[in-house]
């Protein structure tokens, strides 16, 4: 049964040989851009592209202020760092996700929760979270504490699973009734829309990746999404070593970060965003053509969209009945040329998260023993 899955898989992307799990795709003006960087010798924290895409991104988004960072996990940082994060603080987040969400609040010196993923989005799930905050919170001055470790719970961070958007309104509903800050990390999921709304746009910031197996790349590079046009100015003030602007002095008002991303990854950037529609719409097709191919395949379950949204199905997913299934699939895709991989360990299982709180993660250990991610790129 699994030699008709790789052939299926190979047969789809037209390779004998080998077929990568993402891989990017220039097919566009990146050298163009490239060129010009170089040409005008405009490759650094200075040029015009650097602003293009941030003007670009943000018609692109939605978003009221996009502002540029040297990766998604420095995006992530300095989302936190602007929503008032600090040391010894709570964040209430997955264990289901790219160890990028818990390196950056590890960073400020703040505590991960690690609370349950929705069966339908494999993301942050409101009723989780919900139940927790019942059980545990309590708020004092507009202020949640947790009642048993008496820190301050300040943000809770959902993570938009390989694209898929979380059921983001229920969890700024009850954000908003905690007095906690919400912020998205949507590292996964440009592009991805929920009830049209584009990811990242819901909370008080939102950061995404521009990683080389992301949807879009510049290299390496982040950005913030910011509905708050005035938080978007202080986040470009303190990515860019909060520099006063003058034209020969440095004087500068804060502590700031060098997190502003160089104009040569900005060209990449503004390149690849032209042809990002036709990215997502060839990588909607591929994963329609799972969905399809997958309904008659006993014993392998392809993940689909959750309801109201529109994912960007950055990397497609399938659930194997079991933990020996998953391990075996793993092993036969692997041997014979279809590149496949399984979920991220989860964080609570990791040496440095290993005794931070947790809801009893009943849905996501099922995802942890069960999920393979696929051969997704673009076809283009
Ligand atoms: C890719 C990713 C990030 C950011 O990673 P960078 O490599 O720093 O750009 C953050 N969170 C998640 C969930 C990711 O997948």
């Amino acid at each position: 049964m699994f030699q008709q899955i790789v052939d299926f898989i190979k047969g789809w992307y037209g390779s004998e040989e080998f077929v990568p799990l993402s891989v990017p795709k220039f097919v566009g003006n990146e050298k163009k851009y490239l060129n010009e960087c170089i040409d005008t010798t405009f490759v650094s924290s200075v040029g015009k592209f650097v602003d293009r895409f941030e003007e670009d991104m943000a018609r692109y988004t939605g978003a009221k202020k996009a502002v540029v960072c040297v990766n998604g996990t420095n995006a992530l940082h300095m989302a936190l760092l602007l929503s008032g994060v600090e040391r010894d603080d709570e964040v209430l987040t997955q264990a289901l996700t790219f160890i990028a969400t818990c390196n950056a609040l590890s960073y400020i010196g703040a505590h991960p929760v690690f609370l349950d993923v929705d069966v339908a989005t494999m993301g942050l799930s409101p009723k989780a979270v919900k139940e927790w905050l019942a059980k545990n919170a309590e708020v004092r001055d507009g202020v949640c504490y947790n009642k048993r470790t008496g820190r301050r719970v300040k943000a809770c961070v959902p993570m938009h699973t390989f694209g898929h958007p979380v059921r983001i309104e229920e969890l700024l509903a009850v954000c908003e009734e905690y007095h906690i800050a919400l912020v998205e990390d949507a590292a996964e999921s440009i592009g991805s829309l929920y009830k049209g709304k584009h990811t990242g746009t819901f909370g008080k910031v939102g950061a995404l990746s521009f990683n080389g197996n992301k949807t879009l790349t510049t290299g390496g590079g982040g950005m913030l999404l910011f509905m708050d046009e005035e938080l978007g100015m202080l986040a470009k003030h303190l990515t860019t070593q909060a520099k006063v602007p003058h034209r020969w002095e440095f004087r500068h008002d804060h502590i700031g970060y060098n997190y502003r991303m160089p104009n040569i990854n900005a060209a990449l950037g503004c390149a690849q965003l032209e042809n990002l529609d036709k990215f997502i719409e060839d990588k909607r097709q591929t994963a329609a053509a799972y969905m399809e191919y997958f309904a008659k395949v006993e014993g392998v379950e392809f993940f689909v969209e959750p309801e109201n949204c529109r994912s960007n199905y950055w990397l497609n997913a399938v659930l194997l009945p079991n933990r020996e299934a998953q391990q075996e699939f793993l092993q036969y895709t692997n041997d014979h040329g279809v590149m496949t991989r399984p979920i991220w360990e989860l964080m609570n299982r990791l040496p440095m998260f290993e005794n931070c709180e947790t809801d009893g993660l009943k849905n996501t250990q099922m995802f942890a023993d069960r999920v393979v991610n696929i051969p997704s790129s673009v076809r283009l």
